[in-house]
Order: structure tokens, then C-alpha cells, then sequence
């Protein structure tokens, strides 16, 4: 008698945004003359650059030519897009780390999540709180986190680093010893950046307990200020205890088109076992490589059209954060993100919880966001919006908001 992975039941059920779609769905039926404004969506808008199209297109054809076929992608990536990362990546920012250091993949969703799978279940994980939830519930799955308080809606054995405004949204280090450390920045939901001194005290930590850190850096692209690392391999050290998962979803509007990548140092090692050579292996088994014409528009993002049509991209969100962030802050909200990163993190006014002000919100501002508290239990009391709306909705919302 076959058994499943029992695992997958202690996960408790999603209901953040089937929540969310349920309550506008009976305000619309309610209050069907009023429109709606969707300020929660974690979803770039933006069409794909004129440089990243033009590349598809020239791909497309060769794919229809004998002489210029491609049929199965190398494991790791084609050398074009590992240069091309490795160069604008890395090397211009002083970053030593080489192409064959990259791994090519379908996006940071799936190798957040896989990264895992060459650990030992018996390592204990930390993660910040709140937190981009693919994290922990992967790790359930493999059966790393304990038990499940559905109380305090923490797991037994993960180590839990709290982000509040107390310490600027960013995490101190644990008072028990993780093994893996899952860190984000610029953060998803708290849109909090850490300056390069931060972060170098986490690889420091990490080099000194023998701990990996995995390192997301999926929000790179909007980072504004001087001091904010856009890679890990930015600090000493982290060759030797860090992994970098970057995406191009956010900064090119790739979410549709997935490409992204992971770096493992060839530094890497544990008790001298090589984590390049782990994930190389796990990756030429389960996985078949992002496509040709994929990596041939990942490969568009680095020239210097590209660039320049996706720095406008950029700015046109970080447009729509500082009208979120001014006009909240004008309206006497507590706001904070929307510098470094298209997320605005607000606290709700007058203690109300981060549901009840959704409600409020959504009651009479017409307006829709994201509760905090869906991202873990220290997001209760806080708010998220997003920057990814149009710019004459976002402007609309914070003139009905400033009414409220
Ligand atoms: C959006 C996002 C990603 C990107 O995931 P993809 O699978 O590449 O689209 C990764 N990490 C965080 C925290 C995100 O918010």
C-alpha cells in the first residue's frame, strides 16, 4: 500500500488572497456603481521591453532555420546569458563571481523553493517575519519545520526573526543557531532594504557558525540608495556561506516569460562536499533548462537598449511608490518601504488589525490591498500596497484614501 508524503497535510490551507477575492467580490455585488482600485497586485504590469521582444523575435526565426536550431539548452544555461549575468551582474559591480557559477532556470519561485533539496532534513531553518511564504512551506513539505501551532501560526522548529519597525524591518541575529538562513532584500512584503555593513554581519555570523545564507534578491532593480548591497557576493566573505537567488520577473516583467538564476560559489563546501557540484547534479537530473528564445530575451536585458527601456520601467513603478508613500504620509499614515522596493508597508491607524483595515479600505476608499498578517504573524498591524498599479490609478486611490 503506497503512502504519501504526509508532509503536504500539516500545511495549513492559503487563504490569503482567495479571502481577498471573496470580500471584493461581495463589495462589487453590494456596491456595483463603485469602481475598484487594486493597490495589492504582486504582479509586474508593464508590457516586455521593444529590446527583449526584438530578441524573442530574432530567436523565433532561428528556431524555424536547420542551421540555427537549438534543441535541448545546456543544464546550467547557455553561455551567452551566463556572461551576460556574470558581467552585468556581478563583474561591473565588483562582484567576483564567473559565468560557470550561474545556473539558468525558470525563475526564483521554483529554486527557492528546490534550494532545499540538497540539505539535510535535519537542518534547522531560520526566515524572517513576515516573509515571502514559498520559504517555510517548502520546507514543510520536506518535512524540516516540526509541528504547526495554528495559534501562533508558528512552526516548531523554525527559528523565526521578527521585522519590525522596533528594528527597522530588518532581522537580528537569532539567539539559537540556524543552519540555512533565508534572508530577502530588498524585502517581500515590508519593501525594507539592509545597508551593505548590515549584511555583512550576517555573512560574518554565518562564516562563524557554519550556517548558508540564501540570499533572494529578487527586488535588486529598485534599489535607489548608495549603501544598499545589490548582491550578497557585494560583502567578504560570502563566497564561502551564501547563495544568490535573482529573478527576472520583477525587473524586466518576466513573470509570464520565466527566467531567473541561482549562484553557488565554487567556495562553497561543506566538510569539503562542493554545493556547486550538489545543485549542478540535481539540476542536469530534474531539471531541462529555460528555453532558447528565453534565454536569448534574458540576454536583452543586459544590452544597453535593453537597460535603458527597463530603467524606465523601473522608475515609472518607483513613480507610483513615492505617490503611494507622500500621500500616505500626508494622509498621517506610519509608512515605510517604497525607496528600495515597490512594496509600501503601512501600519494600520488606531490599532486596528491588518483585516480590519482591509475592510475599511476597502469600505470606503474602494481601494484593495494586502494584509500583513498574511505574510506571518508580525505582519499583524501592518499593511501592504504595491507600486505595480497604472499611474492614474494609483494617483486615484490616494485621493479617495486621503478623503477616507
Ligand atoms: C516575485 C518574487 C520572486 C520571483 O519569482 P519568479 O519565480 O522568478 O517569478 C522571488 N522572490 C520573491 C520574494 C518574490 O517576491
Amino acid at each position: 500500500m503506497y503512502k504519501i508524503n504526509d508532509n503536504y497535510l500539516k500545511l495549513p490551507g492559503s487563504y490569503l488572497f482567495s479571502t481577498i477575492g471573496k470580500k471584493v467580490a461581495a463589495y462589487t455585488a453590494e456596491h456595483p456603481e463603485k469602481s475598484i482600485i487594486r493597490l495589492g497586485i504582486g504582479d509586474v504590469t508593464q508590457p516586455l521591453a521593444p529590446a527583449i521582444i526584438e530578441a524573442m523575435h530574432k530567436a523565433v526565426d532561428e528556431m524555424g532555420c536547420a542551421e540555427t536550431f537549438h534543441g535541448y539548452a545546456p543544464d546550467l544555461g547557455y553561455e551567452f546569458l551566463r556572461n551576460a549575468i556574470a558581467g552585468g551582474d556581478y563583474q561591473a559591480r565588483g562582484a567576483d563571481i564567473k559565468a560557470d557559477e550561474i545556473f539558468v532556470s525558470d525563475g526564483a519561485k521554483c529554486d527557492s523553493g528546490n534550494i532545499q533539496e540538497i540539505f539535510s532534513t535535519d537542518n534547522r531553518i531560520a526566515v524572517c517575519d513576515p516573509v515571502y511564504p514559498v520559504y517555510v512551506d517548502t520546507n514543510v513539505m520536506a518535512g524540516r519545520t516540526g509541528t504547526y501551532d495554528a495559534e501562533t501560526e508558528m512552526w516548531s522548529d523554525v527559528i523565526y526573526m521578527p521585522c519590525l519597525a522596533e528594528n527597522g524591518f530588518a532581522p537580528k541575529l537569532p539567539k539559537e543557531t540556524p543552519d540555512l538562513i533565508y534572508l530577502c532584500f530588498p524585502n517581500n512584503p515590508t519593501g525594507s532594504a539592509i545597508t551593505k555593513e548590515q549584511l555583512q554581519m550576517w555573512v560574518d555570523y554565518a562564516n562563524r557558525v557554519g550556517a548558508v545564507i540564501i540570499y533572494d534578491a529578487a527586488y535588486e532593480a529598485y534599489i535607489s540608495e548608495e549603501n544598499v548591497p545589490h548582491t550578497i557576493y557585494e560583502c567578504e566573505g560570502a563566497r564561502t556561506c551564501a547563495i544568490e537567488l535573482k529573478s527576472f520577473s520583477k525587473n524586466a516583467g518576466f513573470t509570464g516569460v520565466r527566467l531567473g538564476y541561482t549562484v553557488i560559489p565554487k567556495d562553497l563546501k561543506c566538510g569539503g562536499v562542493s554545493l556547486h557540484a550538489l545543485w549542478a547534479r540535481r539540476h542536469g537530473t530534474k531539471y531541462n533548462g529555460a528555453p532558447y528564445i528565453i534565454q536569448r530575451a534574458g540576454e536583452a536585458v543586459y544590452s544597453e537598449e535593453g537597460k535603458a527601456q527597463l530603467k524606465e520601467q523601473i522608475a515609472y513603478y518607483m513613480k507610483n511608490a513615492k505617490t503611494i508613500r507622500d500621500g500616505l504620509k500626508d494622509a498621517g499614515y506610519t509608512v515605510s518601504g517604497g525607496v528600495n522596493a515597490p512594496y509600501i508597508w503601512l501600519k494600520t491607524p488606531d490599532k486596528m488589525t491588518s483585516w480590519e483595515f482591509f475592510d475599511y479600505l476597502l469600505e470606503k476608499a474602494g481601494v484593495v490591498g494586502t494584509p500583513g498578517s498574511g505574510f506571518g504573524p508580525s505582519g499583524e498591524g501592518y499593511f501592504r500596497l504595491t507600486a505595480f498599479g497604472s499611474y492614474e490609478n494609483t494617483l486615484a486611490a490616494l485621493e479617495r484614501i486621503k478623503k477616507m
